[in-house]
């Protein structure tokens, strides 16, 4: 711990002698504001704390470390020339009330990525607003209820296969709608059967994910879209799987009438542990007076932020939304170009279809035929080793090297791995994970409990995971390897 290392007096920098009078503190803040005692600081030297968080961050598993296959999350390489980009002065240092006259150049990259979110997707206008997927879920959802409202229709429930993520159906309540449950059917797609039960005057949205969480293309997306437009309700993409469909489909044209994007997911961030995250939304020009304020519009070469908008569902967040996450997009887009997003995507889909004939040896794959960017293994057969789980595998990954891939979701597959290796994994990497899958798959017969016990070699062993939830811990303690 970087207490234990503290000696009083010793600091990390040193400040030039003073050649102004001294003052204190309670100069400038009136003194019933300041504390009374000396926060509780450690003090340490340079060295010492550079070496205390390298060691932290190397105690971690991440994608500069080692491959990271986490279904649905698109863990891939992030390019460190988007992290110079978004450093840069002009941007790092940007006050947001500094006013537009000062900031045409953030505002330019901002009007200028709607625009490329919007020629990648097909739609009319994009908001860049929402901090994440799932507020640009929420942004979708409010956006359907103001629009049924100003068409005067009573419409109260919004559609979710089961197989969606559960942000969909979180943000569904959020916005003051019900969600209602539409079944996949044996081939891991919505079930049109089901679907035309489902469909009423009540319904105003069905979100749905494409491809699925199974990793799998929605055959009969444009037939279900008309379908649902026909019943007077609006179709959402949730655009989590866009690294699959970049420069193959744009969403508009599969009938959709808005969907978010994970800019830190399909156009590289790193994320996961909480970093902050992009959900732009893109939408229809029937759609387009609803988008939060402000909208960033171009006039002659000046760019503006408009906030007089008597449509718009109001502000989702402070000030315009993850500006540091766009210029790393931004950057991103601008780098690949059209041709390069489609190889993206390509390459993806490919990766993932390699590995899965890879690991189709060693693990069942519930829906097998061709996937797109990732697809779904079980390890409900583990069972027959004095009942082994998937969780028990993916512990033992770790001791390999490997983050798991993520377990348990989609929630119709039993045992469920879900497998997504992203573009940016050569194929002797993706060899190296299926061969210890292979290993784990040999050890699960003969010595079980290597997988139950695991992981062996990580600073913190396996958890009492609702211990950990209720009694959070997170001092690092080295003597004591839990
Ligand atoms: C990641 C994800 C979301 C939520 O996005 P966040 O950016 O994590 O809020 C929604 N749906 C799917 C399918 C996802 O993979």
């Amino acid at each position: 711990m970087l207490f234990d290392l503290s000696k009083t007096g010793r600091s990390a920098f040193k400040f030039a002698k003073l050649d102004v009078p001294k003052k204190g503190l309670s100069d400038y803040i009136p003194e019933r504001y300041l504390r009374k005692n000396q926060a509780l600081l450690p003090e340490v030297a340079e060295p010492e704390l550079a070496r205390h968080f390298t060691h932290l961050a190397s105690m971690n598993h991440h994608i500069d470390k080692g491959f990271y296959p986490l279904g649905s999350c698109t863990m891939k390489y992030n390019p460190k020339v988007n992290e110079h980009t978004s450093r840069l002065p002009g941007f790092s240092g940007l006050h947001p009330l500094a006013p537009v006259k000062i900031t045409q150049g953030a505002l330019r990259l901002m009007y200028e990525l709607q625009g490329l979110l919007a020629e990648i997707s097909g739609f009319d206008a994009v908001t860049l607003e929402p901090a994440a997927g799932a507020q640009g879920e929420l942004c979708a959802n409010l956006i359907t209820r103001a629009y049924f409202k100003e068409r005067g229709e009573e419409r109260t429930k919004v559609i979710i296969p089961d197989s969606a993520h559960g942000t969909n159906p979180a943000s569904v309540t959020l916005s003051g709608f019900e969600s209602v449950t539409v079944a996949s059917n044996a081939d891991g797609l919505i079930d049109l059967d089901d679907l035309t039960e489902k469909l009423s005057t009540d319904i105003a949205l069905i979100m749905i994910t494409n491809p699925n969480t199974l990793g799998l293309f929605e055959r009969d997306i444009c037939k279900i879209t008309e379908k649902v437009h026909r019943a007077g309700a609006l179709a959402y993409l949730d655009g989590a799987n866009l690294n699959a469909l970049m420069g193959i489909v744009k969403p508009a044209d599969m009938g959709f009438d808005l969907m978010h994007f994970n800019l830190h997911k399909t156009f590289s961030t790193p994320h996961g542990g909480g970093g902050p995250g992009s959900g732009p939304v893109g939408v229809t020009k029937e759609l387009a007076d609803f988008l939060p304020v402000p909208v960033i519009t171009k006039d002659a070469d000046e760019y503006s932020l408009i906030y007089n908008r008597p449509k718009t569902i109001g502000k989702l967040h402070g000030y315009y939304g993850n500006f540091g996450v766009m210029v790393k997009a931004y950057t991103y887009i601008r780098l690949l170009g059209a041709s390069g997003l489609y190889e993206v995507s390509k390459n993806a889909i490919l990766n993932a279809n390699y590995l899965k004939t890879l690991i189709g040896k060693y693990l069942e794959i519930p829906h097998s035929r061709h996937c797109m960017h990732e697809f779904v293994a079980s390890g409900k057969e583990l069972k027959m080793f004095n009942n082994l789980r998937t969780a028990d595998l993916a512990k033992r990954l770790l001791d390999y090297g490997y983050h798991s891939p993520t377990v348990y979701f989609p929630l119709i597959v039993s045992e469920a791995l879900m497998v997504e290796p992203t573009e940016t994994e050569t194929a002797e990497t993706l060899d190296g994970f299926a061969t210890a899958v292979q290993r784990i798959v040999q050890e699960a017969r003969i010595n079980p409990e290597m997988l139950r016990k695991a992981p062996h070699t990580t600073p913190v062993g396996r958890l009492d995971e609702v211990r950990a939830i209720k009694e959070l811990d997170v001092c690092y303690r080295p003597d004591r390897r839990t």
